[in-house]
């Protein structure tokens, strides 16, 4: 692990090198803001350093209703629940959902989905299908296949490693359609698209429609912690069956502090998300000018596929010898032959840093022995041809 000296800012100390930071998900810059820092200290002084205990034996503060009322009203649903980070929101949620939905039930996953969803669907104790990353044909010839079971619909929202979005509109549509619950996780989205950064869900239309809407306190609000956006009775439901949630102490003061700060500061200031992707177009459009193709993006997420996982770590090398800090990805975390620069932009840089993190990047690949653009589109991790799920093809 690389050592940063100092906040998250767009510009930081790398094991004692000025660099750009292009890999952090502090994606509006809050996490070193002063208000979110006094926010912070002051619960400190106020609650003390730590929750003491789960939230269902003396972990609930003040500070953590106040901020579930806060983020229930920001997603537009009846009420919210915290958890300890994303990784727990997941693993608890989908187990939680499973339960209630139905006989034998049978949870369906994007094969692109985060790991916390893949690990919340291997603890949910219900039979998992895969279906092709955002093919809602597939998934409607899935849940077809499994129709009279209990079905549960999950999906990223913004996708991690890619950054494009699912079709979230068709998905819930599809889902209704078959009675499945759904869960979509907005980390990526929350306070980065959608009206006034209130994610995915509410860019869709959907704010209320969707039985659980999974956001993180770590990355555009930048703190740590997550949380869950549902009904009033999703909330009981989880509050009494979200192992992750029962088993867990509660987030701490400081951190849920902070978090209720780096909100206010969205809803006063939603200009931060519009900057966030305006950035995000910038940069895009530089790394278009070097070559790059970066078509599968449309957020703050940016990757450059490389395919090769050794070639994608001398990418990173390269481009950190150059000043830019992006992170290397490899298998298992995306499939196979799809290693790649993970770019991901904040609304604190300026065009110029990010106009200069492209060239760099294009002068780096070119050490690396990778021509930008010579990459593996995205789309090629797919299967190519007639798709051997579809039952046509099989008749
Ligand atoms: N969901 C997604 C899509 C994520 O990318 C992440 C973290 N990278 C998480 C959940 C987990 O969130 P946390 O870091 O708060 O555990």
């Amino acid at each position: 692990m690389r050592v940063v000296s100092g906040p998250q800012g767009p510009r930081v100390v790398l094991d004692g090198k000025p660099v750009l930071l292009l890999c952090s998900n502090d994606y509006l810059g809050l996490a070193d803001h002063p208000q979110v820092r006094e926010a912070a200290a002051d619960a400190a002084m106020r609650w003390g350093a730590g929750a003491g205990a789960s939230r269902l034996v003396s972990g609930t503060m003040t500070v953590h209703r106040k901020l579930e009322e806060r983020l229930a009203a920001f997603k537009g649903t009846e009420a919210a629940v915290l958890f300890g980070a994303g990784y727990l929101a997941n693993v608890g949620v989908l187990g939680a959902v499973a339960q209630v939905a139905g006989r034998d039930p049978v949870v369906f996953s994007d094969a692109l989905n985060h790991a916390s969803i893949i690990d919340g669907c291997r603890l949910a104790r219900a039979e998992v299908a895969v279906y092709d990353h955002c093919d809602v044909e597939h998934l409607g010839w899935l849940l077809e296949r499994h129709r009279g079971r209990g079905a549960v619909v999950v999906t990223d929202s913004v996708f991690s490693m890619d950054g494009d979005v699912a079709p979230l509109t068709e998905l819930v549509e599809l889902a209704q359609r078959f009675g499945a619950r759904t869960v979509v996780d907005d980390a990526h989205g929350t306070g980065c698209v959608g009206p006034g950064g209130r994610g995915a869900v509410a860019e869709a239309g959907l704010e209320g429609q969707v039985d659980v809407v999974v956001g993180t306190l770590g990355k555009a609000l930048g703190s740590y912690g997550a949380f869950a956006a549902c009904s009033s009775a999703m909330r009981d439901l989880l509050v009494n069956t979200a192992r992750s949630l029962i088993f867990s102490t509660a987030p701490p003061p400081p951190a849920v502090a902070a978090a209720c700060a780096a909100l206010e500061l969205v809803e006063a200031q939603p200009d931060r998300p519009a900057q966030l992707q305006a950035n995000a177009g910038a940069l895009r459009d530089a790394l278009a000018r070097e070559g790059f193709e970066v078509a599968g993006s449309t957020t703050q997420v940016v990757p450059l596929v490389v395919g090769d996982a050794e070639q994608a770590m001398a990418f990173c090398e390269a481009a950190i010898e150059g000043g830019v800090f992006a992170q290397a990805i490899r298998p298992p975390t995306v499939p196979e032959g799809t290693s790649r620069l993970r770019l991901a932009v904040m609304a604190s840089h300026t065009k110029d840093d990010l106009r200069e993190a492209a060239r760099t990047l294009g002068r780096a690949a070119l050490r690396a022995g990778f021509r930008p653009g010579a990459g593996v589109p995205v789309a090629a991790a797919q299967p190519a041809g007639p798709r051997s799920w579809d039952r046509r093809q099989a008749a």
